[in-house]
């Protein structure tokens, strides 16, 4: 049987002097333990390939990295959003959008949830430390292959079929979070400190996102694995 091809979008670096493509290994490696095949979708700076990439793609994962301008959802930048790629924002709407709008299925990690959101007529926190009152800690540092705080999955939910508990623990690597809640979108998991965590889609679209890293837990823990196995399950038909 042909294996599933899973697009993962990239982050924009400059290395000597010269703009580069690049992810991290654990996004490659826990699409190839789960049974896909992942092709690199480099930043474009345009999205004119979108439907190239949509033809050629049986899933996509939107992958973690910079901020998103915050422009896309109508505010003045705060002085905590310092990185962003104008270059990856611009490469990775219009791909989020046709690949919405053509049912290919959609798999939202970290940036991936918060574009997914944005994208959808949601809001962000732009830091959650500064905007969010009692926030917890939601930065792990190194250690992002174990859990650092606790979510809550609601159930009926990809997440809750997946891990079938009510609490589950997760890394943590982000200062911001969403704020209005996209359309077409349900909560599917929240942290103890009311931080949103995990959304779906309602509709007949397969759109899951979760605002953690399971791919660098994947490396340890088969549970995370399943995640991206669901996923690319669900590319195969
Ligand atoms: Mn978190």
């Amino acid at each position: 049987m042909k294996k599933p091809v899973i697009g993962l979008t990239t982050q924009q670096d400059v290395m000597v002097g010269k703009k580069i493509s690049r992810i991290n290994q654990p996004y490659i490696d826990a699409v190839i333990k789960a049974g896909g095949v992942p092709l690199l979708i480099p930043v474009q700076g345009e999205d004119s390939l979108s439907e190239d990439y949509i033809q050629a793609l049986d899933g996509i994962i939107f992958t973690g990295g910079e901020d998103i301008w915050p422009h896309y959802f109508g505010e003045e930048p705060m002085k905590e959003v310092s990185v962003i790629s104008h270059d990856r924002d611009k490469t990775e709407w219009g791909l989020f959008m046709k690949a919405y709008e053509s049912g290919l299925p959609i798999f939202g990690i970290c940036r991936g949830l918060q574009l997914a959101n944005v994208a959808l007529g949601g809001t962000l926190y732009q830091d959650i430390f500064k905007q969010v009152q009692n926030v917890g800690g939601h930065v792990c540092g190194y250690n992002t292959e174990e859990g650092y705080h606790s979510i809550e999955l609601e159930e009926k939910s990809i997440l809750h079929e997946i891990f079938g508990e009510k609490r589950i623990f997760v890394n943590s690597e982000h200062h911001q979070a969403i704020k209005d809640l996209g359309r077409g979108l349900r909560v599917t998991a929240k942290s103890a400190d009311g931080i949103i965590e995990a959304i779906e889609s309602v509709n007949d679209k397969f759109l899951m996102a979760v605002q953690f890293h399971p791919e660098a837990m994947a490396q340890k823990h088969d549970e995370y694995v399943s995640l991206f196995k669901r996923f690319i399950e669900r590319c195969s038909k």
